[in-house]
């Protein structure tokens, strides 16, 4: 069967026998658990956050149960805390943490090398290359987190995760942990005490890790023509086969610990060693300290995603053209969507001088023309820190002029803590929430404001208001933002209150299947109305589009002579929240049933 690399992973958790799985979404990892989610018998979640994913997983796997979480790259440094810890607890059932990097930063805000957090955390690490291998070391993951007490990685790249692959569905394995209640006390509880006897185990663990390493299957020398090697893993491993199909090659598929005799034995045989891996020079540095000269970083980037070109390219020397001439398309800058109620808050935002502490959600695009009203975004949640460390180094003066904007998913996350903060600190700043009933960015997930679980079940709903006040917010306001007017009104307000305060604004996402079933009332432009202001396209609404007319067109018309042109709506894009119309003063946006005609448009 085809399987894009998570749902091979997905497959290969379900044919280990996985019990609990849990993740927060984020690209290129969402998958992972949509697709696990089908299978019967595996109990899947949405966690508030990667931190707690990993912890229920924790619990799980303490119970007996083989257990898995998944996140993206940024994810894992959410994850770090108990990430570390897990490393000296060990695990009773199997334990898997997949993160999924993304070079070149496809849907990142950075660009991180996850193999890092195998080194740092003294965690074993598998890195498949493709679909097939992605289920393959997923089973071989769970067996090596039982056999070596331990938690195991494994890292996908953007590539592995969503490129399809040929993979072959296998036999259930064997379970050998009995679930069940242990008190162990001395393993799981990370007093001093404890934690120092364990931290030698860790050690004690590597170091049969290590030796595992030299025999594990998935650690191959493919020999080939050529006193040049590769020594490579994961997606790279493509790259240089396709670079140079018959060069001799040592795959790691355990990228940590590493083999260390098999590297040497592969290197003593070669005359020239180059080092192919993306991102951090990880394998490199590794090698180098073995006292084994290679070539790496020097000649291949440290950023951004590689090819086979690339490579050829730095090994040869030689400049090659692109096998495909780069394609012209049109540009089309990033934008909301038709209707998206965000563009109403933004709008609202714009006509304020104030600095907006944006967060990572879908709502970042308010950053382009014509809305630019994002000015900051760092990670999940720290829209609200950024906005009240800026109160704190400015004081007073920064009343009415800073506020915070996260979306409800995200501020489930880790923005919560934050409004904490500046309650608990005797903040000012005014934080807004952006309701819009799902997880949009990443694909409509549903989070603990929806109501809804992962396997659809009906759940309890994070009442976003009471959960404000009972943290200690007096001010709290619901909104919504397709009233733009009244929207701008209390937000004036709000940002000028020296006391913190909350704005929710609730409107569900267009994108949601039962709002895009539901009649909308699309809008058009009267074009005997239209004065060409071009008031309406400062909303960014890609459903309104400017006709540029010539002086004659103008008069033919019956517009004045020096009309630039006109606006006009797309009825197939229109989604008719209905946020244009009050902005036109000279009314000549309206509902199509209230006045207009397709002549009109
Ligand atoms: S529709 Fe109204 S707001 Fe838009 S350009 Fe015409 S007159 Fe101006
Ligand atoms: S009603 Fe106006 S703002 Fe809303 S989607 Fe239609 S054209 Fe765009």
């Amino acid at each position: 069967m085809l399987l894009s690399g998570n749902e091979a992973i997905a497959l290969g958790a379900f044919e280990a026998g996985v019990k609990v799985a849990s993740a927060y979404p984020g690209t290129p990892s969402t998958e992972i658990l949509e697709s696990l989610s089908r299978f019967s018998g595996v109990y899947t979640e949405w966690a508030p956050n990667e931190k707690v994913a990993v912890e229920v997983c924790l619990g799980a796997s303490f119970a007996g149960a083989r257990t898995l979480a998944a996140m993206k790259h940024v994810g894992l440094n959410v994850a770090a805390d108990p990430l570390f810890t897990s490393a000296y607890t060990g695990v009773r059932g199997g334990f898997v943490i997949v993160t999924a990097d993304d070079p070149e930063m496809h849907s990142s805000q950075n660009e991180q090398d996850n193999r890092n957090y195998a080194f740092a955390a003294k965690i074993p690490m598998l890195e498949p290359a493709d679909s097939f291998e992605a289920k393959e070391f997923t089973r071989r993951a769970f067996e090596i987190s039982e056999a070596f007490d331990t938690p195991v990685l494994i890292r996908t790249t953007t590539r592995v995760s969503h490129v399809k692959g040929v993979v072959t569905p296998g036999e259930l394995m064997d379970l050998k942990v009995e679930p069940g209640i242990v008190k162990d006390p001395d393993k799981f509880v990370m007093l001093p005490v404890n934690a120092r006897k364990r931290r030698a185990a860790l050690e004690d663990r590597l170091a049969r890790l290590r030796e595992f390493a030299e025999t594990f299957p998935e650690n191959v020398i493919e020999p080939g023509r050529g006193k040049r090697g590769f020594i490579t893993s994961g997606v790279s491993y493509l790259h240089v086969k396709e670079a140079f199909p018959d060069a001799p090659v040592l795959k790691l598929g355990m990228i940590y610990p590493f083999p260390e005799k098999l590297i040497r034995s592969f290197a003593e045989k070669m005359e020239e060693i180059f080092i192919v891996e993306e991102l951090d020079p990880f394998i490199e540095l590794h090698v180098k300290a073995m006292g084994v000269p290679c070539r790496g970083k020097e000649v291949i980037p440290a950023y951004g995603e590689i090819d086979a070109r690339v490579v050829r390219q730095a090994v040869t020397g030689i400049a090659e053209e692109p096998a495909f001439a780069p394609v012209e398309v049109p540009a089309r800058p990033p934008n909301l969507c038709p209707g998206c109620p965000h563009r109403g808050l933004f709008f609202a935002l714009s006509r304020l001088d104030v600095f907006v502490a944006g967060d990572i959600g879908c709502y970042t695009l308010a950053f382009f023309k014509p809305l630019e009203t994002m000015d900051s975004c760092v990670c999940m949640g720290a829209s609200i820190g950024n906005a009240f460390g800026m109160e704190k180094a400015i004081g007073k003066d920064a009343l009415g002029k800073v506020v915070a904007v996260i979306g409800d998913s995200t501020f489930i996350h880790s923005g919560i803590t934050g409004l904490i903060d500046i309650v608990y600190n005797r903040g000012f700043s005014t934080v807004i929430i952006l309701d819009n009933r799902t997880t949009a960015m990443t694909g409509q997930q549903e989070n603990p404001v929806t109501g809804q679980t992962l396997s659809g079940e009906k759940t309890v709903e994070v009442d976003l208001p009471a959960l404000c006040r009972a943290v200690g917010v007096e001010h709290v306001y619901r909104i919504n933002p397709n009233d733009i007017e009244k929207t701008y009104q209390l937000l004036k307000r709000e940002v000028e209150r020296p006391e913190p305060s909350v704005v929710i604004t609730e409107y569900p996402c267009v994108l949601l299947p039962v709002e895009k079933q539901k009649k909308k009332p699309v809008h058009l432009v009267i074009l005997e109305k239209c004065t060409g202001c071009r008031t309406c396209l400062k909303l960014g609404c890609p459903a309104i589009e400017w006709v540029p007319v010539t002086e004659e067109e103008a008069v033919r018309l019956g517009m004045r002579p020096n009309q630039k042109g006109y606006a006009r709506i797309n009825p197939v894009l229109c989604d008719g929240c209905g946020q244009c119309a009050p902005l036109c003063k000279f009314q000549a946006i309206v509902i199509e049933e209230e006045g207009g005609s397709e002549g009109e448009r």
